[in-house]
Parts: structure tokens; sequence; C-alpha cells
């Protein structure tokens, strides 16, 4: 059998093993502060604990730590794309974006993604596997110490869909919020899904305070079947009320996200389809300008077309916004993130990477 992995244990769980292993309790604790509050890459940095309990640690656990194999920063507005090399050498990018009101970083769950969505690029090669909830919470912790940046915000929007992995997403956002750990506040973290109706409603009971977007993309379930297989499976009916639901749960507004393509999704009627949903679900909209893939046929919408959707939406009290574009020269755009570093280096897209004004 492998080897336990420490940087995935919760706090009472690492006590247990403590225990188990014959030791205090109260060591889980400054390992767990040691890995998740001061970010030590391996056992060597514990220099509060002896040798030999860092000896025996490492003989007992596995810890992932992950190093970007690869940086690249935008020169128009410092955000940064990280691509990670996992421990069995898959890889993943994560992105770095800063705003006046904080940093906020996008991560991967999944290495590769089995969603199909057809406008995106990090579903091309198919899923490869979950990410572990270390492997999540490494790409932040990565960042951090590759910046030295502060780090307030965390959206799980790269690759791969948060809800097909969501035992380990669970995990790593109780991590990542706990006291003990960064301690960044539920409030600031964002979970992304193309809409997996049945996971809507399970990540409901967990009464998070963490917000919550729905791809959406299209307002009937023709549209959106054009640019969504998930949409064979779920219907936009059925998706309504998993959100009503998650709302009426956890009192947290859903966000939609709308990428525009032109001439697909963007005419009036598409506004007022919008309008509709957004309404009954007291819903924020978040419009995107599609960003292009190489392997993909879809156009962002022209610049009067967005604007002329967006001013329709907010004439109809339906509050909208549009994502800033950011690191537009390296790659980092919603959609555009991928797990192969040959591709990854091809830079043949050279759409403007979209994330949230807020
Ligand atoms: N699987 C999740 C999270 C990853 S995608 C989800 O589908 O929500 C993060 C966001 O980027 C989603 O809203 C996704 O639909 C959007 N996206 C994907 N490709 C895009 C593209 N080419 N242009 C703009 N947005 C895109």
């Amino acid at each position: 059998m492998g080897k336990t992995e420490i940087k995935s244990l919760s706090l009472p769980a690492l006590q247990e093993e403590m225990e188990r292993m014959g030791e205090k309790k109260f060591r889980g604790g400054q390992l767990y502060e040691w890995m998740h509050k001061k970010l030590a890459r391996d056992f060597l940095e514990m220099t509060n604990l002896s040798f030999s309990l860092r000896k025996k640690c490492g003989e007992h656990f596995e810890m992932t730590t992950l190093y970007p194999v690869k940086v690249q920063e935008s020169k128009a507005d410092g955000t940064k794309k990280f691509l990670f090399e996992l421990p069995d050498h898959n890889l993943v990018e994560s992105v770095l974006m800063k705003y006046r009101h904080g940093n906020s970083v996008c991560i991967s769950s999944q290495a590769g993604c089995r969603m199909g969505c057809r406008f995106c690029a990090s579903t091309l090669g198919g899923l490869v596997r979950n990410l572990t909830a270390a492997e999540m919470l490494e790409q932040v912790y990565g960042i951090i110490r590759h910046t030295g940046e502060r780090v307030s915000n965390v959206v799980v929007m790269g690759i791969g869909e948060p809800l097909d992995n969501r035992e380990n997403l669970l995990r790593f956002i109780r991590m990542l919020t706990d006291d003990q750990g960064l301690h960044i506040s539920q409030r600031s973290i964002t979970v992304s899904t193309c809409g997996l109706a049945p996971e809507i409603k399970k990540l409901a009971e967990e009464k998070l305070q963490i917000t919550l977007a729905l791809s959406l993309h299209g307002v009937s379930d023709e549209k959106r079947k054009k640019l969504m297989p998930i949409a064979e499976k779920y219907g936009i009916t059925e998706l309504m009320d998993a959100c009503r639901y998650y709302f009426e749960k956890t009192g947290r507004r859903i966000t939609f996200e709308y990428a525009l393509a032109g001439g697909v999704n963007d005419t009036k009627e598409d506004a007022e389809g919008l309008i509709t949903l957004a309404r009954s679900l007291h819903a924020h909209v978040n419009l995107i300008p599609i960003n292009p893939v190489r392997e993909r046929d879809f156009t962002p919408s022209g610049k009067e077309a967005v604007r002329a959707f967006q001013k329709k939406l907010e004439e109809a009290g339906v509050n909208a916004t549009l994502r800033r574009e950011m690191g537009r020269d390296i790659d980092g755009a919603c959609g555009q993130l991928r797990r192969n570093y040959a591709k990854a280096e091809g830079g043949g897209n050279s759409a403007a990477a979209a994330k949230p004004e807020d």
C-alpha cells in the first residue's frame, strides 16, 4: 500500500494519525501549522520538531508540494499564469490576478476534464484524474511561495469540473478556510460548475457560504446543447430548480456565467431569456466575451454587441458585470488553460484573459 498523503489530511485526521504512530496528539497541530500556515515544502523545514520525528514522518507519509515549471506574466496587468507539475508528472495550470481589493487565485480541480464544452480548451484531451485536496491547496500555496503575495480570493474555475470531484473539493474548501491554515473566508471562494444538477443539490446540503457560479451560456436547452454536451443530461428547468434549492438552503445568490459568442448566443432574444432566468433566481450575471481556442470555432461577440447585451440586462434590473480583460498576452483566460506542456507552450491563442470584475 502507498503511504498516506499528509497534506490532504484534516487536522483531526492528522492528530489521530499521530496517536496511531505513538506520538502526542498536539504534534498533529504542529505539523498542520507548518504545512497549511507556514506553507512548508518538506519535513526538513519543520525546525521545532525533533529530527527523529521528522524522519519518522518522512517514512510514514508522502507530502505533496507543487513547484511551478513555468510562470508567465502579463506585461499589461501583472496577471501570472503558473504551470504546475503534479507528483505523477501530470500538469495543471493556475492563475494569479491582482485587483485593487486583493489578489485572486484561479485553481484547477482536475487534470483534464470530461465535460466536453465545445468552446473550452481544458477538455480537449479528456479527463485524466481528479486532483487531491493537497494538489488543489498546493496551487494556492505554490503561488504564494513563488510571489510572496497575499491571496484573498480563490476561484475554482481552472481546468476540470469541480462538482465531478466533490469529496476532494469539499476537503479543499474546509482546509483552505480552516483557522489553523490560510483561513480564507468561505465568502471569498467561488466554485464554478457546468451544471451537474444533482451535485448542486448535494453541495447545497453542505450549507457553505461560498459563491456558486453556473456556466449557463445558453438560455434554451436547444442552444445549450450546441455549446455544452452536459445540457443533454440536465435541462434548464432541472438546473434552475437545483439553483433555487441552493439559494434557499444557503442564502447565497447564484452567479450565472455567460460567455458571449458572436452570432450564437448574443441576440436580443438571448438577452431576454437570460433576464427571465436571472430574475427568477435573483442571480447575478457575469458576461464574458468568449475566448477563442485554436481547435474551436467560436468567435467573441463584438464590443458593440456585448455592450448592447449588458445594457439590456441592466435596464431590466439584472445585475450584470462584464469580466475585465486581464493577461491578454499570456493565454490565461477562461477556457484556455491546458494540462499539456507542449500545447501550453503553443501560444496560438491570442484571446484576452477575462476574470470577474467584482
Ligand atoms: N467546469 C467548470 C469550471 C471550469 S471553466 C465550469 O464549467 O464552470 C470556468 C469558466 O470558463 C466556465 O464558465 C466556462 O464555461 C468558461 N469558459 C470555458 N471556455 C471558455 C472560453 N473559450 N471563453 C470564455 N469562457 C470560457
